[in-house]
C-alpha cells in the first residue's frame, strides 16, 4: 500500500513535464489552447460548437476530440469547417499530455490561433492530468444537480472558467443556484462563472466576451 503512492506521483510528475513541453510548443507557435471538461451528457460538445461558431470568423481555429471509441464528436466539430483531429483513447477515461503531444503534429500550429480540446466526459481523472493548455473550462449542467462542486472538488478547483449549461431547465429541476455557487466559491474563489443554455443561446454573450479577452491578451503578449 505504501509503495503505490510514489508510483502514482511519478505518473503525475511525468505527465506534468510533458504538459509543460506541450505548453512551450503552443506558446512558441502563438496558439491559445482551451481544454473543455464535463461529465457525460452535460452538453460539452454543444457548448464547444456554439463557441466555435462565435470565434471562427475572428480567429483561426482547430480542435481535437478525446473519445473512448467513436468519432462522433470529432465529426460534429469537423462539420463546422475547422480542422479537427480525433484522439481515440482506447477506453481510457481521460486525455493525458502524451495523447495531446501525439496529436499536436497533426495540427498546423503556426497558422492556428486557438486550439480547442474536448476531453473525455468524466469529472474525476481529467482533473489530474494537465495537458499544457492555457485555460481549463468545466461545463456543468442543471440536471446533474447542485451538489457536484461538493462531490468533485478537484475538478472545480482546477479550472479557470465554469459554464453552467441547460439553465433553461432550472424551473423544472430542484437546483439551488446559491448552494451551487457557494460550493464553487469555497473551492475556487472568484472563478469566472457563466450560466448558459446551449439550446436557447442564453448567456453565451458573456462567455464569448470573456473568452475573447483571454485569447486577445495571450495573442498580444505572444506577438512581441
Ligand atoms: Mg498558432
Ligand atoms: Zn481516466
Amino acid at each position: 500500500m505504501t509503495r503505490k503512492v510514489p508510483v502514482v506521483e511519478n505518473i503525475f510528475k511525468a505527465n506534468d513535464q510533458l504538459a509543460q513541453a506541450n505548453r512551450n510548443l503552443l506558446d512558441q507557435t502563438r496558439t491559445f489552447a482551451i481544454n473543455f471538461m464535463a461529465s457525460p451528457g452535460a452538453g460539452k460538445t454543444s457548448v464547444i460548437l456554439r463557441t466555435i461558431e462565435a470565434l471562427k470568423d475572428k480567429y483561426r481555429l482547430a480542435g481535437i476530440d478525446g473519445d473512448l471509441a467513436s468519432t462522433l464528436d470529432a465529426d460534429r466539430i469537423a462539420a463546422t469547417g475547422i480542422p479537427a483531429v480525433q484522439i481515440n483513447t482506447g477506453g481510457t477515461c481521460h486525455l493525458d499530455a502524451v495523447m495531446v503531444q501525439n496529436a499536436l503534429p497533426k495540427i498546423d500550429l503556426p497558422n492556428i490561433d486557438v486550439f480547442i480540446i474536448e476531453n473525455v466526459g468524466n469529472l474525476i481523472c481529467p482533473a489530474n492530468f494537465a495537458l499544457g493548455v492555457h485555460i481549463n473550462v468545466l461545463v456543468a449542467s442543471v440536471p446533474e444537480g447542485d451538489d457536484k462542486p461538493y462531490k468533485y472538488p478537484t475538478m472545480y478547483r482546477g479550472v479557470q472558467a465554469l459554464l453552467l449549461n441547460k439553465v433553461d431547465l432550472l424551473p423544472y429541476f430542484d437546483f439551488d443556484l446559491d448552494y451551487f455557487r457557494k460550493g464553487v466559491e469555497a473551492l475556487n474563489p472568484g472563478l469566472a462563472f457563466f450560466p448558459v443554455s446551449a439550446k436557447t443561446g442564453e448567456g453565451f454573450g458573456e462567455w464569448f466576451a470573456w473568452l475573447q479577452g483571454q485569447i486577445d491578451a495571450f495573442l498580444q503578449t505572444a506577438n512581441g
